[in-house]
């Protein structure tokens, strides 16, 4: 007998997890899945889960208390294998440990998993060698595969796996979720809007010990820049702004985005649907104090600026992408 949804730790996606459940209690788990979704929405969590389930011998699989679902949890089950992109990209290389290991019998339980994300960043030789494990599956091998979006991977690697689409969870769910974490009802809305439904960014953000006290420095910079046009304060903002690490920069600037978005929204009448559900008050009194044109530009050149700070990951990873593909002399 196998696991009743609610044993999993995963927050939403209960018609995936019951597919999946129903699927391993008929014994007709499938030789490879597909999750697909954007990034926090819950893939590599929901294939861990479902690694454990597969794997835990408890009559109310997957536990979470056996030495086989706390070994798989902390990513040191013999069985489990979780392969990542390294720098951006899945090399061929990994690809073929994984070909080579799959083709081996479980070293101590009954099936052998294989979690391999962002698949779109597989090179196509990458992708190539995986379609070779999945035209001749080995028994007692699963194959799951996360990416985030069906269409960036190729076809004929979708065609031979179960695809599973992952939406984002609702608000009242993630809500819940995170009030049984200790957050509360108010803070728990104002994560769950900010995080667009994906239970990963939201308890990042959680879990982040100085988020709401960045989020309070950056509604005190709207305001400033609101109430006074100083370019003495602005250069001052700008050059502060500017030390940051890109990742951090990206998050200061996405907080500032969500701001002069519920700005808008506020002038747009649709004050119900604000993310900073607790700044009422303040978003109020910005939304009458500036126009909705300039709120509006400024929200686009705030994004415009984000697509910048990430350029220079990018930038190594369509380098690598550009010159795996630089044509060379033909094979006979
Ligand atoms: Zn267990």
């Amino acid at each position: 007998m196998n696991s009743p949804p609610h044993s999993w730790p995963v927050i939403g996606h209960a018609w995936a997890i019951h597919l999946l459940a129903q699927a391993l209690n008929s014994g007709r788990v499938a030789h490879a899945y597909l999750f697909t979704g954007p990034e926090g929405i819950g893939k590599t969590t929901l294939a861990r889960a479902f690694a454990q389930a597969l794997l835990c011998r408890e009559d109310t699989a997957p536990c979470q208390v056996c030495s086989t679902c706390r070994r798989v949890q902390a990513g040191h089950h013999p069985d489990v294998w979780v392969v990542e992109p390294e720098r951006g990209l899945l090399r061929v290389e990994q690809v073929r440990e994984v070909v080579r290991e799959a083709s081996r019998r479980p070293v101590e339980a009954t099936y052998r998993v294989f979690i391999l994300t962002h698949l779109e960043q597989a090179h196509p030789a990458a992708a190539n060698a995986l379609l070779k494990t999945l035209e001749e599956p080995s028994p007692r091998t699963v194959l799951v595969l996360t990416a985030s979006a069906q269409d960036v991977i190729l076809p004929t690697l979708v065609s031979r796996c179960q695809t599973l689409a992952l939406r984002p969870v609702p608000e009242a769910t993630l809500v819940q979720a995170l009030g049984e974490r200790g957050v509360d009802p108010t803070r728990a809305r104002v994560l769950a809007r900010l995080s667009g439904g994906r239970p990963g960014h939201a308890l990042r953000m959680m879990e982040d010990a100085h988020f709401w006290q960045r989020r309070d420095e950056a509604f005190n910079l709207v305001r400033t820049f609101a109430e006074s046009s100083s370019r003495w304060i602005r250069l001052e903002a700008a050059e502060q702004y500017a030390r940051q690490e890109p990742e951090t920069l990206a998050e200061a600037l996405e907080l500032l985005l969500s701001i002069y978005r519920d700005v808008l929204v506020w002038q747009a009448g649709q004050s119900d649907a604000i993310r900073h559900v607790d700044k009422e008050a303040e978003i109020a009194q910005l939304a009458d104090l500036l126009s909705q044109e300039a709120v509006r530009t400024m929200a686009q050149r705030i994004a415009h600026v984000l697509g910048q700070v990430r350029t220079p990951i990018n930038v190594r990873l369509a380098l690598d992408v550009l010159f795996l593909h630089a044509p060379s002399a033909k094979t006979p």
